[in-house]
């Protein structure tokens, strides 16, 4: 079985080639270790060139009052106090250095006037703070990283002869399996999607940067590959997942025409000026803003207009909210009738700027719209609503390594990893998590094998990842994953979205696990040639892992927040606010703890005023001012 496998030997494997996965690699490679990048998709095609509104960084270039403690401060709020401080501690110092290095590495970024880095508005965000290019920032973040590994190759061939010696890109290979021997991570199995010929990568460290998990749902803004593939292999390789209940749901996703439900509609349109109305013309925002954020947010439209002019003297637009304010009200407004023909609000830029402007700063959303639905926003209103977008549970990690807890030699970076965001994560802030984690994934990988070195794999170890691989072959007649994988998405869509309640998620728990005992019965027609029934039927199985994940940890948190709405505990509440769930796996189901949430640091815990912590804390922390 194992004598033709095709075996490959490096010091890190990184699974991911989107911002996360190329900033791990370029670290480790630019360390002197050898890297294998391996990704589901082509190179250059992970979900990140999606990436529309921007990178947040305190680089203060548009208004000189913003830095790192006012960026961190918008982060906790944001995330409802839930986030691992030291990880959005890290974010909000390391972010401006990570886009500066970009822009030696080559990014192009808009300009202000001055011929600085241009930052835009978005939700959370106190001060203009989006380094951005027009709405294509995400693809940009890629094209640069990938010169600069094409670069190092280049060194490498100069060199070498080959200009694969250092670093070399395995794309369109799913792995499906995380080696480990004698209690440490000893590499990765999986195969090639266009024949399915399995391939074997010995590495004693392993940086999983595999992104989200939207396609566990109906309707979403991900791409193809989200379907949680790194939560599911950290799970099962013994690492834990922290906080799965917390998914965002993104309020601006197209509504129709049906064969683009779901795609995103960036939040820089809001930010340079959308309003949301309803179908009675109501600018329904105003009625929607939290006790939390009334000194933030203007409460009247005259406000709120004067804001785009004059940011120092008056209150931002409620229409900037987090998002999961935003997703919450426009479900509201829809639910009581409001809605527009297709279910959705109407979302208008066409009466704040020209015609020109919007080409200009909103290329893809004029494209977008102009060719999907026909409607010119430059003219028009956009009906819009909610659509699964981001998920803030992910493999617990070492803040500052990234490394996984629970297992040696695995770390995780990117939207796979958990914590930096808590219950909602701010728009822009994921861009440079992914730079910031993904190099300090890198450092924590190159730290681990010079201290730890080879760890080889056995013969007996490949033998049951082949297997695993061969088995849905051997079965006839059995389950079909795409329809297994239809009634997961309408279970996690109705009983586990936007407002949850104990009934539905008791229902949503026992109908996975019901078609997880299915699922092992799944057979596959064809052969392993460019066969996609037979790519689903391991995407399901992780897929499967994360619903169950995610039900359960919503059912045991009785109280809302963030991305994470119960019905039946409407409000947040601050006993609920120290506590973190970790999901870990037995090898048959998903169990769930809770853990207590890391003290916030005396220093950090100054930085806001102890009236806003009171909203959040309960009085015995708050007379404990933090941890030191
Ligand atoms: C439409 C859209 C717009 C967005 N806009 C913004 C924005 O403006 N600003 C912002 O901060 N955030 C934005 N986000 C969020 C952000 O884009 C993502 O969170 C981020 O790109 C995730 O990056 P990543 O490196 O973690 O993973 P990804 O970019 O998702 O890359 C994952 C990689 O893992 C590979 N992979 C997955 N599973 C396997 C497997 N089993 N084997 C091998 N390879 C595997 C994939 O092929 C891919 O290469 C947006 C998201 C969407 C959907």
């Amino acid at each position: 079985m194992t004598a033709n496998l095709e075996r490959h030997k490096y010091d890190i494997v990184v699974i991911g080639a989107g911002g996360a996965g190329l900033r791990a690699a370029l670290e480790a490679r630019e360390a002197g270790l050898t890297v294998a990048i391996v990704c589901k998709s082509l190179f250059g095609k992970a979900h990140t060139v999606m990436a529309e509104g921007g990178a947040a960084a305190s680089m203060g270039n548009v208004n000189e009052k913003d830095n790192w403690m006012v960026h961190f401060r918008d982060t906790m709020r944001g995330g409802k106090f839930l986030n691992h401080y030291r990880m959005a501690e890290l974010h909000a110092k390391e972010a401006p250095d990570r886009i500066w290095e970009l822009e030696t590495w080559g990014a192009l970024f808009d300009r202000t006037k001055e011929g600085k880095i241009s930052q835009r508005n978005f939700g959370g965000h106190e001060y203009p703070r989006l380094a951005h290019v027009g709405d294509r920032t995400g693809l940009e973040l890629i094209r640069t990283m990938q010169q600069r590994i094409v670069a190092l190759q280049q060194v490498d061939a100069r060199e070498t002869g080959n200009p694969e010696t250092n670093i070399r890109v395995f794309a369109e290979v799913t792995i499906t399996e995380i080696l480990n021997e004698n209690g440490k991570v000893a590499g990765a199995y999986g195969y090639r999607r266009e024949n399915g010929a399995e391939v074997l990568f010995e590495a004693p460290a392993v940086v999983i940067a595999t992104g989200g998990v939207g396609k566990t749902f109906k309707i979403t803004s991900n791409s193809w590959e989200g379907t949680g593939d790194g939560h599911a292999l950290a799970l099962k390789s013994g690492a834990n997942l922290v906080d799965m209940e917390f998914l965002q749901f993104h309020p601006t996703g197209m509504v129709w025409p049906l064969s683009v439900k779901g795609i995103l509609v960036t939040e820089s349109v809001r930010g340079e000026g959308g309003i949301l109305t309803n179908s009675l013309g109501e600018r329904f925002m105003f009625k929607y803003i939290p006790d939390v954020f009334k000194n933030q947010y203007a409460d009247n439209e005259a406000e709120a207009d004067r804001w785009y002019i004059d940011q120092d003297n008056n209150r931002r637009p409620p229409e900037l909210l987090p998002r999961d304010e935003v997703a919450r009200a426009i479900n509201s407004e829809v639910k009581a009738g409001r809605g527009t023909e297709h279910g959705g609000v109407f979302l208008d830029v066409s009466k704040r700027l020209s015609a020109e402007i919007i080409k200009k700063r909103l290329p893809s959303m004029w494209h977008q719209f102009y060719e999907l639905a026909g409607v010119d926003i430059t003219k028009e209103a956009m009906e819009v609503g909610p659509t699964c977008h981001y998920v803030m549970g992910g493999v617990e990690v070492n803040p500052d390594t990234a490394a996984a807890v629970g297992v040696e030699g695995l770390f995780a970076a990117g939207e796979v990893a958990g914590g930096m965001h808590g219950s909602n994560r701010l728009g822009g802030n994921s861009l440079t998590d992914l730079l910031v984690f993904g190099r300090r994934a890198g450092m924590g990988a190159v730290a681990y094998v010079k201290s730890h070195g080879a760890n080889p794999v056995s013969d007996s170890t490949i033998v049951k990842a082949a297997t695993r691989i061969a088995a849905p072959f051997t079965r006839v007649g059995g389950e079909n994953a795409y329809s297994l994988h239809q009634e997961l998405q309408e279970i996690t869509h109705n009983l586990v979205g936007i407002i949850r309640t104990r009934a539905e998620l008791v229902e949503a728990i026992e109908k996975i696990a019901d078609i997880r005992k299915r699922s092992a019965n799944i057979s596959v027609t064809g052969d392993r040639m460019f066969n996609p029934g037979f790519h689903l039927a391991f995407d399901l199985d992780n897929m499967l892992l994360v619903a169950e994940s995610t039900a359960k940890s919503a059912l045991l948190r009785e109280e809302s927040r963030g991305g994470h709405t119960r019905d039946d505990f409407p409000g947040m509440n601050p006993t609920w606010r120290q506590v973190n769930h970790i999901s870990s796996f037995d090898g048959t189901q998903v169990n769930i703890k809770a853990q207590s949430l890391p003290v916030l640091p005396k220093e950090l815990f100054d930085l806001f005023d102890v009236h806003e912590l009171e909203k959040y804390m309960t009085p015995q922390e708050i007379a404990k001012g933090g941890s030191n």
